[in-house]
């Protein structure tokens, strides 16, 4: 006899199939529901439930995930099941902002439900391996009561009670990626300009990668403490260094405007008298006029 908690998934796509087949394997008696009625047949066939609408679906667990296209289809779905999700836990792990995971959660508790916010990093091949992350912030009751199962799918992280916390994390982790990628990218650019191979650039590259963690960690430290030891050296030498990069940039027909802007903040904080300081200060020029 199963003990593992009944689970419905809501959205059968790459990712909402991957889900539902993960809950699945793992022994959850689970009921699926998508708007285009065949892609249920794969899942029904592997032992899903496929219920004929997502209310009677929405129905038939405590557990309810939604994994959708968009928010517009969270807000169709979710007009559906009014009246079908008190006393359920409401799971969305479609992709969207801090703002919509708030609006979802106060639409949950009119409507009786708890609510949680998951966003997912990783691609569905990954799913029930510990190699996708998935962050969760929303009800705390709500999360412990199924944390257990959450854990099925991948490394799971709860972020607090504030329901957009997921999306900020979310977010904010795909920020740093283009934004370490863009840059990585120009970089590239230049190498290949100057007939460097790439490939074997790109490799020595990562093998520099472990130096980055202490930096990032040491960089958040002075940032929360506002006190900016000479990282990367101080801003009057590393300021100098960012002429060399642009002028190489530049003679080698390589987009230098981020550079450009760089060295721009490093000229304002020793205009300021704060040359100094390491390129972590340069944290202190990034907020939007007049707020702190
Ligand atoms: P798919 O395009 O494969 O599937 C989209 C799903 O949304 C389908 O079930 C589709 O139903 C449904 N849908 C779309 N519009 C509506 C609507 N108006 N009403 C009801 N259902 C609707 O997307 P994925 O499964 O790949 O992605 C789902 C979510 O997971 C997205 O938010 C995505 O950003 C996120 N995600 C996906 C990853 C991936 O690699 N695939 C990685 C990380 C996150 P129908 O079959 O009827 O069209």
């Amino acid at each position: 006899m199963t003990t593992a908690t009944p689970v419905t998934v809501l959205g059968l796509g790459a990712m909402g199939s991957a889900l539902a087949r993960t809950f699945l394997a793992k022994g959850h008696p689970t009921t699926v529901w998508n708007r285009t009625a065949s892609r249920s047949v794969p899942l029904a066939d592997a032992g899903a439930v496929a219920a004929p609408t997502a209310a009677a679906a929405a129905k038939a667990s405590p557990l309810v995930v939604l994994c959708l296209l968009d928010g517009t289809a969270v807000e169709e779905v979710l007009g559906a099941l009014e009246g079908a999700v008190a006393g359920r836990t409401l799971v969305n792990l479609t992709s969207g902002s801090p703002s919509q995971a708030r609006e979802y959660e106060r639409w949950a508790r009119e409507h009786g439900a708890a609510y949680l916010d998951g966003k997912i990093m990783g691609d569905p091949p990954y799913v029930g391996t510990p190699d996708i992350m998935f962050p969760f912030s929303g009800s705390r009751d709500a999360f412990t009561e199924h944390e257990e199962t959450l854990r099925e799918l991948g490394t799971v992280t709860y972020h607090g009670e504030d329901a957009g916390l997921a999306a900020v994390e979310f977010l904010a982790q795909v920020a740093v990626a283009y934004e370490l990628l863009i840059g990585y990218l120009h970089t590239l650019r230049l190498v290949q300009a100057e007939g460097v191979d790439v490939e074997e650039f790109g490799a020595r590259v990562a093998a520099s990668v472990p130096a980055y963690p202490a930096l990032l960690t040491s960089m958040a430290q002075a940032v929360k403490r506002g006190e900016y030891a000479p990282d990367l050296g101080p801003l009057d030498v590393q300021a100098a260094l960012m002429d060399d990069m642009i002028g190489h940039r530049e003679s080698a027909g390589v987009e230098a405007v981020r550079m450009r802007e760089v060295k721009k903040l490093m000229d304002r904080r020793i205009a300021d008298g704060h040359g100094g300081q390491g390129f972590s200060s340069l944290f202190e020029l990034l907020a939007p006029h007049g707020r702190p």
